[in-house]
Formats: C-alpha cells, sequence, structure tokens
C-alpha cells in the first residue's frame, strides 16, 4: 500500500515532529520513525536546560526567537506549563574570572547576568568547594524545559490537522521517480513531493539513502550520571557550569544530573554510556563539590550532532529539489526548537522567515546548506 503525502518527514524526534506539525496546517504530511517510541534517541536524552548563555551565529538567534513561545505557547498546546526556572551558574577560581569574562562578552545580548560574590554562591548551591567557585556568573533567565510534554504536544497538533505518525518504520530506500520520492519505510511505501531529513545522528545516511551528497554531519557522545543528593534540598539550585565547560550538575527531581561534557565522535547509534566517561565525571564532580561520590543512579549518553561550521542546518539540497536538510542542532535542539521549526516550515512552503524570526537576526541564508557544500 503506498500512502500519498505532500511532504514526508523522516525522523520523529523534537525536530522532526515540531516542524511535521507546523506543515500539517498546510500540507498532507506523514512523518516516518524508525523507532516505536518517537523520542527514544537524542530527544528523550538531553538535560532539558533553557539558556541564553550559548554562543552561535544562528544558534544564539534561534534560542532567544524560542523564549516567548516557551514561555507563552498556544492555550491548546499543552494543559499544563512546559517550563520551570532554572538559573544558570557558570564558577570558576579567580584566575579563571578573564576566561568568564571573555565567555559572557560574546554573548548578546545581556540577559539579566549579574557576577556573583563568593557567599553568594554559596548560598545558591551550597555543595561547590570554594577554592572551585571563587567567581561566578548568573544567568537569571534559564528555565528547565518539560521535553516530553513538548515533543507529545507537537505529535498532538500533528495528529489534529491530519498528518500521519509511522512508527517502528525504518526508512531503507528512497527512490526518485519524476518530480515525486518513493520512500520505502518499514513495510509501507510513502510517495511525496518533499522530503525533511530531520533523521538526527542519520542525517548523513538517510541523504545517501536519496543519491543526496552528505553534508558531513558528526554526531558526539555526552553521557549523564544521575547522582543522589544527599539529603541536599537541590531544587531551587541553578545549574551549575564550570568555566572551562569541564563539568556541570544540574538538579532534577530532587537528585543531580551530572556530565563531564564530554563529546566523543561516535558513528550514529543506540548510545550507551561508557564506563571510562562516567568515571571521568565522576572525578571531576569530586573535584569541584564536597558531595559524597557514590556510585551513579543512572547513567545514559545521548549524541549531538554537529554541521562542520556547528551550526544548525535548514534548507533545500542545493543539488537536489525536494530534499529539505533539517539536522546539525548539536546541544541545543530543543531549546531551538520553536523557531528552528517555523522557519524551517516556511522554508519548505517557499515563504520567507516570519519577521518576528527575522527581527531576532535568524536568516534563511545562514542556515541554508548550500553554506557547507
Ligand atoms: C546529554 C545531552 C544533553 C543535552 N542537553 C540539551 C539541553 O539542555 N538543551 C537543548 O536544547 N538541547 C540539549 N541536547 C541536544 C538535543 O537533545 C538535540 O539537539 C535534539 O534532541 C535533536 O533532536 P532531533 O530530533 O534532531 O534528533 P533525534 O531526537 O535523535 O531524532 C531523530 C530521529 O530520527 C530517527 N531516524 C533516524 N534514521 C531514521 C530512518 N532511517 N528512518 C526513520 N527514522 C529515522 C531516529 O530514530 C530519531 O528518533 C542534549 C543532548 C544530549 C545528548
Amino acid at each position: 500500500m503506498t500512502i500519498d503525502c505532500d511532504v514526508c518527514v523522516v525522523g520523529a524526534g523534537i525536530a522532526g515532529a515540531s516542524v511535521a506539525a507546523l506543515l500539517a496546517a498546510d500540507r498532507k504530511v506523514v512523518l516516518v520513525e524508525q523507532e516505536p517510541h518517537p523520542g527514544y534517541h537524542t530527544t528523550g536524552r538531553s538535560v532539558a536546560i533553557f539558556t541564553e548563555a550559548v554562543a552561535g551565529a544562528q544558534v544564539t538567534p534561534l534560542t532567544l526567537a524560542s523564549r516567548a513561545f516557551f514561555e507563552s505557547p498556544p492555550q491548546d498546546f499543552a494543559d499544563r506549563p512546559l517550563i520551570r526556572r532554572r538559573a544558570v551558574l557558570t564558577f570558576g577560581r579567580e584566575d579563571q574570572r578573564a576566561t568568564l569574562e571573555a565567555q559572557f562578552a560574546a554573548l548578546s545580548p545581556d540577559h539579566g547576568r549579574r557576577w556573583l560574590a563568593a557567599e553568594e554562591i554559596r548560598t545558591l548551591a551550597p555543595i561547590l568547594r570554594p577554592e572551585q567557585a571563587e567567581v561566578g556568573l548568573l544567568d537569571p533567565g534559564g528555565f528547565d524545559i518539560d521535553v516530553d510534554l513538548s515533543h507529545q504536544a507537537w505529535l498532538r497538533v500533528l495528529r489534529r490537522a491530519g498528518g500521519d505518525l509511522l512508527i517502528a518504520s525504518p526508512v531503507q530506500a528512497i527512490e526518485r521517480a519524476g518530480e515525486r520520492w518513493r520512500v520505502r519505510a518499514g513495510d509501507r511505501d510513502v510517495a511525496a513531493t518533499v522530503i525533511v531529513d530531520a533523521a538526527g545522528a542519520w542525517g548523513d545516511e538517510v541523504a545517501r539513502l536519496a543519491g543526496v551528497a552528505p553534508l558531513g554531519l558528526e554526531p558526539r557522545r555526552r553521557t549523564v550520571a544521575v547522582m543522589a543528593a544527599d539529603g541536599y534540598a537541590v531544587d531551587a539550585w541553578p545549574m551549575c557550569v564550570e568555566a572551562e565547560h569541564s563539568i556541570y550538575f544540574k538538579p532534577d527531581a530532587g537528585r543531580l544530573l551530572v556530565s563531564a561534557m564530554d563529546q566523543t565522535p561516535s558513528p550514529p547509534c543506540d548510545a550507551w554510556a561508557d564506563d571510562m566517561d562516567v568515571a571521568e565525571a565522576l572525578d571531576r564532580f569530586e573535584t569541584v563539590t564536597s558531595l559524597p561520590i557514590r556510585k551513579p543512579l543512572r547513567t545514559w549518553a545521548g549524541l549531538r550532532t554537529f554541521a562542520p561550521d556547528g551550526e544548525p542546518v535548514a534548507g533545500f539540497d542545493p543539488d537536489q529539489p525536494g530534499f529539505f536538510w533539517l539536522v546539525g542542532q548539536g546541544g541545543a535542539g530543543i531549546q531551538t526548537s520553536p523557531a528552528l521549526a517555523r522557519s524551517a516550515a516556511s522554508l519548505v512552503l517557499g515563504r520567507p522567515l516570519p519577521a518576528d524570526l527575522v527581527g531576532h537576526d535568524v536568516s534563511a541564508q545562514a542556515l541554508s546548506p548550500a553554506r557547507l557544500r
């Protein structure tokens, strides 16, 4: 049986789900996912922070342009708030003050960040060792994102608009038939005018199936260990990030998510937490905090996928009309998803980017895969 549609989106993580939902208002959309559970890969493995303290030619504008959506989503999008306040504290030794200053000078705009005195750092995050946290910069405007709630909400919008989600349907073959694509997904065929490649770590592989030259995407593994908080009431603590990005920890449901911010290149796969990476994270955690180190309650790893220039990609392939890339979200694919999905949906429909996104300096040219050819 062949399912006919206008747009076939490959990959039902946050990127594919959000763009499919928006496109379904104007086009017949089929969203195809290889796993039985959408969100099984990177989307379900993030640490779910939104912070404007990120640097990137398009990552920053997309982040700033996404804030309003998280704060005030459309009324029928979700039945509870998508976010909860979570400040982000970047800390270091006195001799790292210049590093901190340089990092934050590169960020725009001034999002209310401020220097903290040592005593204030101790009050906000009492486990930080005083000699490791002599100076700190606080971004008070961050928040935790309820990723599952957002992801499920996008899938609901898709269904309400008449779009289809095919799960457990790996795309194994893609053929060009005249002006249309024929996509073999599990035991079904999907015929479409446009393919949106939102396959995360598999982005280049899906392109190859369609005869499209890869972009040189690089999936990089990042590991997280969940640690007991040893009696501390951690819920109001900020996320704490070491000045040179050697370690971070973030409160989560009364526990702490700890990562050595590793980024080990990996082929696309079902990533797992390597024992050595976990050991490294615990060692660094012990260096900066006084929390007694015990066995983690749980560990996981996920793949953050980067284009060669580290910026997200959204646009039609310059050599293959009908093949649209939506990849390379790296470590900010959740917090940029509302603005990136709106950008991608406009570009798929051949429309200009919405004015509010342009006002934030989101640029079709800067997102285009043509910049990488
Ligand atoms: C440890 C960690 C911490 C992170 N923390 C944050 C954070 O705090 N804030 C933030 O904004 N971002 C964070 N990120 C990054 C964020 O999670 C990603 O940028 C985002 O989830 C990418 O979404 P995606 O939809 O592109 O990828 P995915 O969620 O991986 O979705 C791609 C989908 O494509 C499917 N697929 C692939 N090939 C095929 C095929 N042939 N056929 C059918 N389906 C296919 C896959 O099964 C997968 O479901 C973090 C990531 C990690 C790993």
